[in-house]
């Protein structure tokens, strides 16, 4: 018999859980995003390619948009899986709307990370004064996967930084009032030459170039950022000078997460549509909730969804730990965003010949999940992350000198 105290799970209920208040949050997030994202709102958005500013003005006014800011500035300072919690929960309602609100996160994480106490009062304190926005711009049209070489450049004029060069695919950046905006001021130096500076959209020689027509996340208002002999102020240097790469990569560990909840998110809603079309559509005389076949890919959809969720609670648990995250949360955006084509794609089997079809919902998460696969480092970059962890810690393990690894 056994002797052990500790609750077990049919007594006190899953070991393993949200606390109340985030349960609450997770609840907010929900009930704003069946109310404000309906399928009708997100197909619009989604045909039109139009930008939600309501939708994101009612983020903001509920305090949905901008929840990790700091309470020092005026935000509700919530850590990284309470972001989780509600970027999942509007990704379910549309994924493109979600960026609308959530985007904002990309460009507050590196300013959290490395901004001076005047930095983050007058920039944080901005977004908590008004619906504004803000974006995170790293890549550029010849540079994506090896920001090291980054060709926009930074020279240092007096109190001022010029910067020239083009940043591209910049989600938010349409609609952004400042941005985190990586430049080169050593190309020697390469990594080590790169600078991180808040740039505000009406500096001398900032301009804006026209909306993505995308494949998916449609309503995001994703744009190229110009710098044509820009006027920087010194005091915008954000960071050490030279550590602009370092603040790159780990700003990257917070806000992986919350794209990992967005691609659960997304699944989660494919397989909520493919679940009740399974039981109203009939084929030999029976739902074809029925069929094996069919209830197989039910199973393996809701499989993965539960493991990618859980992986993503972990990667942004250590975020708020404090723990590196690094390999945690490669794992967590590669299987998400991996999984989730396979998930979306098995939606529309599900649907048949409705499945093709723009008149029902599912074609859309399949367009709007891909880039999952893309931003924020793509899955074959994610891989390199993980391969190299594992290479690293076995030769640690065995005592093989690292310089002798790549
Ligand atoms: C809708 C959208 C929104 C975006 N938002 C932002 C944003 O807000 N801010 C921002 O800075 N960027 C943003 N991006 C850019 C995005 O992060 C880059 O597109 C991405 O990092 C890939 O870079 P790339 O497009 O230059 O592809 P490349 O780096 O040219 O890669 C091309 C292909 O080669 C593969 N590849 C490259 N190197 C390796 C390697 N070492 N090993 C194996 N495979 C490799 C890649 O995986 C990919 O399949 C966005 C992109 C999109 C499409």
């Amino acid at each position: 018999m056994s002797t052990t105290t500790a609750p077990t799970a049919t007594d006190q209920g899953p070991w393993f859980r949200l606390s109340a208040e985030q349960e609450e949050i997770r609840k907010l997030a929900r009930d704003f995003s069946d109310k404000e994202i309906t399928p009708e709102v997100a197909e619009h958005h989604d045909r039109e390619g139009s930008y939600p500013y309501e939708i994101a003005k009612k983020g903001w006014e509920i305090g949905l948009m901008n929840c990790i800011v700091p309470e020092a500035y005026g935000g509700l300072g919530m850590g990284a899986l309470e972001e989780c919690l509600i970027a999942e929960e509007l990704a379910h309602g549309c994924m493109g709307i979600s960026l609308s609100i959530m985007a904002n996160n990309l460009g507050i994480v590196p300013v959290k990370l490395a901004g001076t106490e005047e930095q983050k009062k007058k920039y944080l304190g901005m977004l908590m004064e008004e619906p504004l926005h803000c974006a995170y711009a790293l890549t550029e049209p010849e540079i994506g996967s090896d920001p090291a070489g980054l060709k926009m450049s930074a020279v240092k004029k007096g109190d001022k930084w010029i910067l020239n060069g083009v940043k591209r695919w910049i989600t938010g950046a349409g609609v952004s009032d400042w941005f985190v905006v990586f430049a080169q001021s050593d190309p020697e130096k390469r990594h080590k030459g790169i600078n991180a500076f808040i740039v505000e959209k009406d500096h001398p020689g900032v301009s804006l170039g026209k909306k993505e027509d995308m494949m998916g996340q449609r309503a995001s208002f994703t744009c190229d950022i110009n710098c044509d002999d820009a006027e920087i102020p010194a005091e915008n240097l954000l960071g050490e000078e030279n550590s602009g790469f370092y603040l790159a990569m780990r700003s990257f560990q917070f806000t992986r997460p919350a794209i990992a909840a967005g691609a659960v998110g997304v699944c989660q809603n494919a397989l909520d549509h493919s679940l009740r079309y399974a039981l109203e559509r009939k084929t030999f005389g029976t739902y074809i909730a029925n069929h094996q076949g069919v209830q197989f890919m039910l199973a393996d959809m809701a499989r993965d969804i539960m493991a990618g969720r859980l992986l993503t609670w972990q990667c942004a648990w250590m975020c708020d730990q404090g723990i590196d995250n690094n390999y945690e949360v490669a794992v967590a955006k590669l299987f998400t965003a991996d999984r989730a084509m396979r998930i979306t794609d098995d939606a529309i089997q599900i649907f048949g010949g409705y499945g093709y079809s723009k008149e029902y919902p599912v074609e859309k998460l399949l367009r709007d999940v891909k880039v999952c696969q893309i931003y924020e480092g793509t899955s074959q970059i994610q891989k390199v992350i993980i391969g190299r962890h594992v290479v690293r810690e076995m030769a640690k393990k065995m005592g093989i000198d690292p310089k002798e690894l790549r």
